[in-house]
């Protein structure tokens, strides 16, 4: 598997992993082709994933700029179009308990509006007709072991009190009776406003948005080489060549190594695993009272997340491999699948249907940045939602659009300083499988 701190390149027209996404979502709408002609533009976006997709879709409806948007396999062919479909308002690791004793009240509420903003973006661009598959709101934050409980307490209160937001916290049986029997779970905080869609038709929905505003979408055509002459980039794909004024970097996880120096070693790529079970019946939906669609993810330093899907199959996620090479092990989807039978037994006969896994972007000080790669930015990006970007994607493509116009961003250390540079960044890999085990016995015992 494509491994973007080894690999100079994520491939040209790469097909869709074999997910249920790709198998569920019917065909692949119309997109421009690969990039066959030499032109000149002034803006190019490179990556059609949320964000490329979004950046392009506002600056041509906020600001009349129709950009060349660059994707090297196909429109979604990274996280967007492999993810769990978990539309929630978050991104980044970084708990807003934190954010308040680092930054202030103040800046928190205002990280808090931005992701706020991404959520109700989402539901405005599915309204203007996108097909998704959403499905019923409610997000079930479960504490895996009952010490979590006073934890999710905290942020219960903290989220009314500060942001009015519509939280409940509920026992253990008030979750087991109403939602789902999960025998790791000790309580919830249940989120009003998340709900899940399928990722890949929602990609596909803001494909044909842009387009429809008369943006040009080029797959199989993978930047290769880049070059700067005086204020122009210069990016060259198989084929042909695109000089821009102007470029905003949309690769995310998926940035190869050496793309551009200005956003080297500021990311950790890590892969995240999902597998999506063969249908339940009713005897075993029963069995595991799963009453609920809303979504599920718990408390553990190292999550896992679930949800039923319309067919009534259980999507389950959580770590995979730690390097691409290793990534097609069954080992990880094995694991995945022991996880969800702890939490129901009597699925204990149950098989997986689908598995695959995708590059999530971590970021050294857990939350995402806009930001510019260069001094003069000419070149932009955002990158580092740390497993969380769904629905901040598409507020971050806002906000890149509203960045090469030159307009001024909101004055929070999201927008106002670079991803910082991971220390000796050739041993990330080393400090990732690290974390792991200090996570494994974190959720275990502390
Ligand atoms: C398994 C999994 C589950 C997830 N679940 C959730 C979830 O439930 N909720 C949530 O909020 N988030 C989730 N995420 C994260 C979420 O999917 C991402 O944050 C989001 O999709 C990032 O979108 P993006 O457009 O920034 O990047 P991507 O969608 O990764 O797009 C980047 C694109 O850049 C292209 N590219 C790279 N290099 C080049 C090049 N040189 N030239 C041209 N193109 C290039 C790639 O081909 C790729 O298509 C999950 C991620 C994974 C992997």
């Amino acid at each position: 598997m494509y491994d973007p701190l080894h690999d100079l390149s994520p491939g040209q027209s790469q097909p869709y992993p074999d997910s249920y996404w790709a198998a569920h979502s019917g065909p692949a709408p119309a997109d421009d082709g690969a990039l066959t002609q030499d032109c000149t533009v002034d803006v190019a976006i490179i990556g059609a994933g949320y964000t490329g997709l979004s950046a392009a879709y506002h600056l041509a409806t906020e600001h009349g700029v129709k950009a060349l948007v660059l994707e090297a396999n196909q429109t979604a062919w990274g996280c967007s179009g492999r993810n769990a479909g978990f539309v929630l308002k978050s991104s980044g690791r970084k708990p807003y308990a934190q954010m308040q004793k680092q930054w202030g009240e103040a800046v928190m509420r205002g990280v808090y509006q931005e992701f706020n903003a991404g959520l109700d973006r989402v539901r405005q661009l599915i309204s203007l007709g996108i097909d998704c598959d959403q499905q019923e709101p409610g997000y079930l934050r479960m504490a895996h072991k009952p010490s979590m409980v006073p934890t999710l307490q905290a942020q219960a209160r903290l989220l009314q009190q500060t942001f009015g937001a519509e939280v409940e916290l509920l026992s253990r049986s008030e979750v087991h009776q109403q939602y789902v029997a999960d025998q790791q779970s000790f309580g919830a905080l249940r989120f009003a406003d998340a709900f899940g869609v399928n990722p890949l038709k929602l990609a596909w929905g803001y494909q044909q948005l842009a387009r429809n505003a008369g943006v040009m979408i080029h797959t199989a055509s993978p930047v290769q080489q880049w070059q700067t002459d005086g204020r122009t980039q210069v990016l060259h794909t198989p084929q042909a060549v695109v000089r821009a004024r102007k470029v905003i970097l949309a690769t995310n996880g998926y940035t190869p190594k050496q793309l551009h120096p200005g956003v080297q070693s500021r990311t950790l790529p890590v892969l995240s695993q999902i597998i999506v079970t063969e249908p339940l019946s009713a005897a075993q939906l029963a069995a595991c009272n799963l009453l609920t669609s809303q979504v599920v993810m718990d408390t553990r330093a190292l999550k896992y997340y679930y949800r039923k899907l319309p067919d009534n199959r259980i999507l389950f996620g959580g770590r995979g491999a730690i390097t691409g090479r290793d990534a097609e092990n069954p080992f990880y989807a094995e694991r995945l699948l022991e996880v969800l039978k702890l939490s129901f037994p009597a699925l204990h006969n149950l098989r997986y249907d689908y598995q695959w896994s995708g590059w999530i972007c971590m970021s050294l000080d857990d939350i995402p940045h806009i930001y510019q790669a260069d001094a003069h930015a000419d070149v932009v990006y955002s990158m580092g939602y740390c497993g969380s970007g769904l629905s901040f994607s598409v507020q971050a493509g806002k906000r890149l659009a509203d960045k090469v116009m030159g307009l001024t961003q909101p004055d929070l250390p999201l927008f106002q300083s670079a991803l910082p540079k991971f220390p000796l960044a050739p041993l990330r890999r080393v400090g990732q499988w690290g974390y792991f085990h200090y996570g494994k016995l974190k959720d275990q015992w502390w």
